[in-house]
């Protein structure tokens, strides 16, 4: 009998383990809280290795097609000038014509839809508890449903539930670096298109990140602070109190 396996987060990390061990023959069970996979984010970057891995999970062409292809990076000073213009190879060390940038939500379903017709997806489903039975891990779940599984594994992103449940409370963990930041989208009223622009100023900056073409779309706003304590960012929205 094929040993089972519990992944926990259908985001990136999860789907791409679930085809993985799926394919050495695990019998795989994704649990993911969302009632779907989740869509957004702005363009994360695919480089050596990474696209290495494409290759051998057949999804190259696939994520290849969804490339993004940023022209420049632009840089502000305090006043708003501009300092300088560069294509993004300059600051990524990216391979032209071989790194792969692409909208974080394609990538999640491209590996989503590699994968789920093989594996069982359970959305609006979350492990509430386990308990580690030595070679066995017994789980149950918020739906109040339980399942014994050989092993389960955390890919739950920053704020891992398992690894709370498993490793004790996450700020035993934290180390906090002194930087906080928010990301959101909003109008691209300056007509960005394939490009990124940041402006920058001891201790704060600004950047807006257009994915896409021209007025047509969003841009990607990513505010950022240095703060000495944890800072919580309130973005206000043109026409409404912060
Ligand atoms: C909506 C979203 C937008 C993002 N946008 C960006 C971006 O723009 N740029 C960037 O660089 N990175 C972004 N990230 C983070 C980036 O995807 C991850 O940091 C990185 O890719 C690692 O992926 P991961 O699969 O390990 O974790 P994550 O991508 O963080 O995914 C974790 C998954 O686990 C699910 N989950 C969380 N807790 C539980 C739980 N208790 N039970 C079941 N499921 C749970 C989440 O819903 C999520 O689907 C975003 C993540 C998300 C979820």
């Amino acid at each position: 009998m094929s040993r089972s396996v519990l992944i926990s987060g259908a985001s990136i990390a999860g789907p791409a383990l679930a085809y993985w061990l799926n394919r050495y023959g695990f019998a795989v069970t994704v649990v993911e809280k969302a009632s779907a996979v989740r869509g957004g984010g702005y363009p994360i970057d695919m480089r050596g290795p990474a696209v290495e891995v494409l290759r051998r999970m057949g999804l190259e062409e696939t994520v290849r097609a969804r490339h993004v292809a940023t022209r420049r990076l632009t840089f502000l000073d305090g006043d708003g000038d501009v300092l300088n213009s560069v294509a993004p190879t300059v600051i990524t060390g990216d391979e032209a014509g071989y790194d792969i940038e692409l909208a974080r939500g394609d990538l999640t379903s491209v590996l989503y839809d590699a994968v789920r017709d093989d594996v069982e997806f359970r959305f609006s489903e979350s492990i509430a508890a386990l308990e580690d039975r030595g070679d066995r891990v017994d789980v149950t779940f918020s739906s109040g449903r339980s399942q014994t599984f050989d092993l389960v594994i955390g890919a739950d992103g920053l704020h891992s539930k398992t690894r709370s449940l498993a490793l004790g409370p996450e700020e035993e963990f934290h180390r906090y670096l002194g930087y906080c930041f928010a990301g959101f989208t909003m109008p691209n009223y300056l007509g960005l298109s394939h490009e990124g622009m940041s402006w920058a100023v001891a201790g704060r900056s600004a950047s807006l990140y257009a994915a896409g073409d021209g007025d047509r779309d969003q841009v990607h706003g990513v505010p950022g602070v240095h703060s000495r304590r944890r800072a919580l960012l309130r973005v206000r929205r043109p026409g409404r109190a912060a």
